[in-house]
C-alpha cells in the first residue's frame, strides 16, 4: 500500500501526544492518519467500564492545573474544556489522618503568589522565610535530586511540598529532578492562584480527552486505525521509507512524515540508537462505589496515610498513590481494605469496604529523576520525516498530560514546518 502523493503524516499511538499532533494537523491541510496498536484511544489517560463494580471508571484519576495552558487549549480545541471542573479558586484541602488536623491552602485568584504571605492561607506552622525554598527550586540550574537543593523535612514539606511534588513527578520528591519541579513551580506555583486551580474530569477522563477528540478528528477526516501496531520502521536515504504494521505495510512517499507518539520502551525498540528514559515508576488508583458525603470537598491531600488523595467523584470515592512500587506486591483486596480504612476515617464511613477496584500502573511514568530527565530526547531524530512525541520527550515537564499535549504539538509543528521548506 502506498501514502498519497500530496503527502500524509502518520502518527503512531492514539495516546494524547498523538491526538494533539493530529489535532494540530487537521489545520494543515493534510491527511493524517493516526494508527493505535490496542482497540482504543487514551493510552494511559483513559476511561473503561468495570465490570465488577458496574462503574466506568479512569485507569487513575488525572489531575490538572488551570497553568496546564496547552492541555486546556487541546480540550478547547475539540469542545471539551467544560467537562473539566474545579472550584472557583484555587484550594487545596488537606487531613493529617494520624493527629485529625486539617487546613486548607487557599491561593486565591490573583496572578501573583500572595497566599504565601497570609497566615490563614499558607500551610500552618510556617513561616513566609520558609517559602524560600520554593524560590531556590524554580531557579536551580544544575539539575540534582530535590534532596540536594532544599531540606526535606519540617512542616512545609511534610504537609505542602512533599504531597505536591510526589503527585507531580510521581517520585519521592528527594530522588526527583530538581529542574522538573522547578518548571512545575514556575508555571503555577509562581504564577498564583490563577494558575493553580486544580481541574478534573469529573464525569470520566474519555468524556473530556479522549471520545470528543476522536469525534473532533474525524470530523476533520483524520482516519484512525484502531488494532494497527507499528512493528517495524525500514530506513533509506536518511528517511523512513516504510511502515510495517502486523497486518499490514505502507511505503512512504517523498512527502509523508511520521510522528511516533508510542512509550519509550517501544520507540527504543523501533528505531535505531534513540536514548531514552528506561526506568519506570507505578501509580495505584482505587474506586470505590458509593455515594460520596456531601460535607467532603471535591479532593482531598492525606498526610500520613496509605491514600495520599481522595476525590469524592459522581457514584463512586477514588483514591491515589503515586511511586507506589512498594505496594504492586501487596494483596489486591488487603490493598483495597487499608485504602479503604483511610477513606472510612476522614469520611466518617463505615469500614465494611463497598464495591471496589483497584488499578496499578506499574509504569505510570518515567522515573522522574535527573539522570532520567537527561535521557530525553528531542523530537527531532536523525531521519528528515521522523518525529517523536510522548510525555517523555524533552518539553522540559514532568510526565504528564501537558507534557504529552505540548510533546505532540511540537511534533506537528516540526512536520508542518519541514513540509513547508520541501515544498
Ligand atoms: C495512573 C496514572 C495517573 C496519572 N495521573 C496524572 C495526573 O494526575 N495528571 C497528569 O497530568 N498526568 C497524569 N498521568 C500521566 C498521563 O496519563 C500521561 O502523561 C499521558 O497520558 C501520556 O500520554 P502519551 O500520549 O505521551 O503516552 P501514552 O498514553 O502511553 O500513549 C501511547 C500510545 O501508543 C500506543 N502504542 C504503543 N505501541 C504502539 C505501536 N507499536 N503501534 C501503535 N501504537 C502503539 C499505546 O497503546 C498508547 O495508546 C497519569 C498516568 C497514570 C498512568
Amino acid at each position: 500500500m502506498h501514502s498519497s502523493d500530496a503527502g500524509t503524516v502518520h502518527i503512531i499511538g492514539a495516546g494524547l501526544a498523538g491526538l494533539a499532533a493530529a489535532e494540530r494537523l487537521t489545520q494543515s491541510h493534510r491527511a493524517v492518519v493516526i494508527h493505535e496498536a490496542t482497540a482504543y484511544a487514551g493510552g494511559r489517560c483513559r476511561s473503561y467500564h468495570d465490570q465488577t463494580t458496574g462503574m466506568l471508571i479512569d485507569n487513575g484519576t488525572h489531575l490538572l492545573l488551570s497553568g496546564n495552558h496547552a492541555a486546556l487549549s487541546f480540550t478547547e480545541a475539540i469542545g471539551s474544556r467544560a467537562g473539566l471542573r474545579g472550584p472557583d479558586e484555587a484550594q487545596f484541602p488537606f487531613i493529617d489522618i494520624a493527629s485529625g488536623e486539617q487546613w486548607t491552602l487557599r491561593f486565591g485568584d490573583s496572578r501573583f503568589p500572595w497566599w504565601v504571605f497570609h497566615k490563614d492561607r499558607r500551610v500552618p506552622q510556617t513561616a513566609v522565610v520558609d517559602y524560600l525554598p520554593l524560590a531556590r527550586l524554580a531557579w536551580t540550574s544544575a539539575d540534582k535530586p530535590i534532596g540536594e537543593v532544599m531540606n526535606c523535612a519540617g512542616a512545609i514539606y511534610d504537609r505542602f511540598l512533599e504531597p505536591l511534588l510526589l503527585a507531580a513527578l510521581n517520585i519521592t520528591p528527594r530522588e526527583g529532578s530538581a529542574k522538573l519541579a522547578g518548571a512545575l513551580i514556575r508555571e503555577t506555583l509562581a504564577l498564583g492562584g490563577q494558575a493553580c486551580r486544580p481541574l478534573l474530569a469529573r464525569e470520566g477522563l474519555g468524556s473530556v480527552f479522549v471520545e470528543p477528540a476522536i469525534a473532533h478528528l474525524r470530523g476533520r477526516g483524520v482516519s484512525i486505525a484502531f488494532e494497527d501496531e507499528l512493528v517495524e520502521l525500514l530506513f533509506a536515504n536518511g528517511r523512513v521509507s516504510r511502515l510495517k504494521f502486523a497486518k499490514q505495510t505502507i511505503d512512504l512517499n517523498k512527502n509523508d512524515a511520521v510522528i511516533l507518539a508510542v512509550p519509550p520502551y517501544v520507540a527504543t525498540n523501533l528505531v535505531p540508537g534513540v536514548v531514552a528514559p528506561s526506568l519506570f515508576r507505578g501509580i495505584v488508583n482505587a474506586h470505590f462505589r458509593v455515594d460520596p458525603p456531601v460535607h467532603l470537598p471535591p479532593m482531598l491531600g492525606v498526610i500520613n496515610g496509605t491514600c495520599e488523595w481522595i476525590f469524592p467523584l459522581p457514584g463512586r470515592i477514588s483514591a491515589t498513590i503515586s511511586d507506589a512500587g512498594r505496594l504492586f506486591d501487596m494483596p489486591r483486596t488487603e490493598l483495597a481494605q487499608t485504602m479503604w480504612n483511610d477513606i472510612a476515617k476522614v469520611a466518617g464511613l463505615a469500614r465494611d469496604i463497598p464495591p471496589w477496584q483497584i488499578v496499578r500502573e506499574r509504569r505510570a511514568t518515567f522515573a522522574a529523576t535527573p539522570e532520567q530527565n537527561a535521557r530525553r530526547p528531542s523530537a527531532e531524530t536523525s531521519w528528515d520525516n521522523l518525529f517523536l512525541a510522548g510525555d517523555w520527550t524533552q518539553t522540559g515537564l514532568p510526565a504528564t498530560i501537558e507534557s504529552a499535549v505540548r510533546s505532540g504539538y511540537r511534533a506537528a509543528d516540526l512536520v508542518k514546518h519541514r513540509l513547508r521548506v520541501a515544498a
